[in-house]
Parts: C-alpha cells; structure tokens; sequence
C-alpha cells in the first residue's frame, strides 16, 4: 500500500469512527476500499502530449487569455489588477500540480490559507482533495492541475461576484486552452455553474457528464462543503465513480 494509500485509509477510518461511513460503499471497510481501488486503478501518469482539436476552447478575441503561452498568461495573472479582488489580496492563486496533467480540477476562488501561499486548495479541503484523487489514483504532484475560477481571495471568503468571475474567465479558459486536459472536474457552485454554463444548484448539476468545449466535465460538490456536510459523501464518491470511467476511457 502507497503512502497516499495508507493515508486514505487512516482518513476513512477515522471518519467511520466519528459515525460517518458515508464515503466508504456498504460493504467495504477502509483498508478494503483502498486495496480495491489500488487493484482497479494504476497510478495514472502525466499526459505528455498535446490535446485533440476538439478539446481546445477556442480563445480568439479573448483580451486576457489571447493566445498567451503558459508562462505569460501566468505572468499575466500574478499582476493582474482587472477586478476589485486585487486589492485585498495577499497574492494571486494561479494554480498548482502538473500543467501536463490528465485531470484539471477547478475550484472556486482561494481562502485566507491559499491568499498566504499562493496554492490552491491547501489546508483541511486540500487535504480532503488529495485523498480523494488519492483514492482514485490521482495526485497533484504527477497528474493533476488543480486551480480556480477567480484567482484572488474574496474578502471575508464571501462567494465570488458575477463580474469578477467574468472579470478571471480568460485566465481559466488560458488554462484550459493550455493544459488541455482529458477531463474536467469542477467543483463547488461557481466552478460547476461556470463550466456547464448553467445556473442550477450544484446539487441539481452533478451526477452527469457534461462536455466543455469537446473535454469530457463531473461536477461534484466542494471538498469544504463535504467537510461541513459529510452525508454528501456517498454522492461525491459515485460522482468520483463517474471521473474514474471518464479518465478510464480517455
Ligand atoms: S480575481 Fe482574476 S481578474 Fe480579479 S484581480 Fe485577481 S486575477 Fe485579476
């Protein structure tokens, strides 16, 4: 057992014994669940190659995104001033993991943690993330690139106003352009409602595969939210079921 393994055990283990076995299926203790997924899955590497033309957005007339390389959009979006969110951010969150990675995995915006390290998805809800991924065969570190739909923190974590997040879209459409990634994974409302292109509550939206320009998309709820709501658990874990077929066929 991987060392990402044994601590998605621990975690589920702990989790039952504080009365919450919601993220572990009927039938399977932790350590069980994870031989099982070890079993079902190879670690998935990195893609090396570039995307399908299909799998492209197309950016043309974008005033952020254009057709910058990745370091320049990057460039770009740490001094980027163009909604009132720069103001009161300690840095730009512009992403983490493996900009090569097969999965992209698109958050809402950063909280005070990220604000001070400059990464996404870092504390509790990162942790709970890397499980996760960990439980389906996936990291940060080798073949996933975790980032956000607005790249600097809200104030007071309030949720992200419509005009920011138009203000960012080109930043996240750079990134899609450019990681190009077999699969999408959005979650929390704003990234999900972002990437379909609907309004309905994520709660209405997951459990479905979408497609954002031709790239393959689930939905699913924030690992904050499950952290807050641990009956969402089952939930989230056959939407991760859902990825798992997603990236077993792409
Ligand atoms: S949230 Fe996005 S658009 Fe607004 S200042 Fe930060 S990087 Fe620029």
């Amino acid at each position: 057992m991987t060392g990402a393994a044994r601590a998605l055990a621990t975690y589920l283990d702990q989790r039952r014994r504080m009365g919450d076995p919601g993220i572990v299926p009927e039938g399977f203790g932790p350590g069980e669940l994870v031989e099982l997924l070890a079993t079902r899955r190879a670690p998935a590497g990195a893609r090396g190659d570039g995307a399908s033309p299909d799998s492209i957005a197309s950016l043309s007339g974008d005033p952020v995104a254009g057709e910058a390389g990745y370091e320049e959009l990057r460039r770009m979006a740490l001094g980027c001033t163009r909604c009132r969110l720069a103001e009161g951010r300690t840095q730009v969150v512009f992403a983490d993991g493996n900009p090569k990675g097969r999965l992209m995995v698109v958050g809402e915006a950063p909280g005070a943690r990220e604000d001070r390290t400059g990464l996404p998805f870092v504390g509790p809800a990162g942790k709970l993330l890397d499980l996760l991924l960990a439980a389906v065969g996936l990291s940060r570190r080798d073949s996933v690139y975790i980032c956000n739909v607005v790249k600097c923190r809200p104030p007071r974590n309030r949720n992200p106003r419509a005009d920011e997040i138009e203000a960012c879209a080109g930043f996240l459409r750079g990134q899609i352009r450019l990681v190009a990634p077999s699969v999408l994974l959005g979650v929390g409302t704003f990234a999900a409602q972002w990437l379909t292109g609907q309004s309905r509550p994520i709660g209405k939206l997951r459990g479905t595969v979408y497609r954002y320009e031709g790239v393959p998309l689930v939905v699913t709820y924030h690992p904050a939210a499950l952290l807050r709501n641990p009956g969402w658990n089952r939930l989230c874990w056959d939407d991760l079921q859902l990825l798992c077929e997603l990236i077993d066929r792409s």
